[in-house]
């Protein structure tokens, strides 16, 4: 086990700003988490990282950051028709989803292409074209870091909202995921109940392929999609969607759509949300909507502030030139945010990761 200090972030988030952390380790074995835990040098201030495309280190890491980079796909269940598969929170999310497309396993297909580590999938519960992460989830195994002790959680104890868990709040930075089972479909078939409210999927899909579908025309047409939309996060500066997408009442919706006519909206009850403390609280009174959209209403797509701007297909995309400063992609987003609470009264909050 390496242990780097003052080591530069540079290449270890997304955005790529250079900023340094006291400590670096990069864990490539579970019982090397133990030992770090054990250790009262390193084991304070204590910050885990996958591989940093949902993170923007904005100055210098006083403490230690843990990157979790163990590796391993082993399948330990199966009946006739369903497969569990137990994987290392250091695999690269898009490489199991490959495996489980030229395996034959359905239920991940439509989240090609997700950058990032299995592990951050369940702290995001990540998705994308319909499917969630917590759709196929089964359990995961942490480590505590106050005990070193190892404890597993099902789904209920996971709590899965819209890019949300329950790791990403109540119990922020309290335990490191080191395994994920995930159980999934042994067939070629594609859901597609989601595929209306998707049209760019299907009319991709109609080019590459004829009906009926399997799920490796599915990823691939999912991946040919997010290769024209997204900018290639290895090369410039992004973490995707800087935003999440607003989640507000059917009320609220009639008031946007005073102002945007032809906004699209989708149900929210296909997810576990987090109730808000409303005891009145019903699923099917509230929707999600695009918040790219808004911005894009307000002339944010491709739209630059000197090294800081927006992607030329989706304005929710925020991106940077090279030497880009952690400040400047603050304010980009502040403004944004400004602009879209002044237009709709509508909070956004950020998606990615700010420290
Ligand atoms: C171009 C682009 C497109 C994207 N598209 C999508 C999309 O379609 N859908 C979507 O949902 N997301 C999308 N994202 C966001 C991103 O891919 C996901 O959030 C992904 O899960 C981040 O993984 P990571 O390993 O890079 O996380 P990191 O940024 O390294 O970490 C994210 C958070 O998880 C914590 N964490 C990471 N690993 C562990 C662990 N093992 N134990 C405990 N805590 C941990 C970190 O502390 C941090 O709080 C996109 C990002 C980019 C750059």
């Amino acid at each position: 086990m390496k242990i780097l200090h003052n080591f530069s972030l540079k290449n270890k988030h997304s955005f790529k700003v250079d900023v340094k952390a006291k400590c670096f380790i990069l864990i490539s074995k579970i019982e090397d988490i133990v030992k770090v835990l054990q250790n009262k040098k390193y084991n304070n201030n204590l910050l885990v990282l996958g591989s940093g495309t949902n993170t923007l280190f904005t100055k210098d890491y006083p403490g230690t950051i843990l990157q979790i980079a163990t590796k391993g796909i082993a399948v330990v269940d199966q009946d006739e028709k369903e497969i569990t598969v137990e994987i290392q929170a250091g695999e690269s999310w898009s490489g199991f989803v490959a495996w489980a497309v030229n395996n034959g396993f359905s239920g991940v297909e439509n989240m090609a292409l997700i950058p990032g580590t299995v592990g951050a999938g369940a702290i995001q519960n990540i998705a994308a074209y319909g499917e969630n992460f917590e759709d196929v989830f089964v359990s995961l195994e942490v480590i505590e870091m106050a005990s070193g002790k190892t404890i597993s959680f099902d789904k209920k104890a996971c709590k899965f909202g819209y890019r949300e868990s329950i790791f990403k709040k109540d119990y922020r930075n309290r335990f490191i995921i080191t395994k994920v089972n995930l159980r999934l479909a042994k067939n070629d078939e594609i859901n597609t109940s989601y595929h209306s409210r998707y049209g760019s999927l299907e009319d991709e899909l109609a080019k590459i392929s004829n009906p009926p579908y399997n799920i490796r025309d599915a990823s691939k047409a999912v991946t040919l999609i997010r290769e024209r939309k997204f900018p290639d996060w290895e090369k410039i500066g992004t973490a995707g969607s800087f935003f999440l997408n607003p989640v507000i009442t059917k009320k609220e919706l009639v008031g946007i759509q005073k102002k945007v006519p032809n906004i699209q909206f989708y149900p929210i009850d296909k997810l576990s949300y987090p109730k808000p403390d409303d005891p009145k609280f019903i699923y099917s009174d509230y929707v999600k909507i695009p918040a790219g959209w808004l911005l894009e209403e307000l002339g944010w797509k491709g739209k630059w502030i000197g090294k800081v701007g927006t992607s030329p297909n989706q304005s929710l995309v925020v991106m940077t030139q090279k030497g880009a400063t952690a400040q400047e992609i603050l304010k980009f987003a502040e403004k944004m945010k400004l602009d879209v609470k002044k237009a709709y009264s509508i909070d956004l909050t950020p998606e990615v990761n700010i420290i």
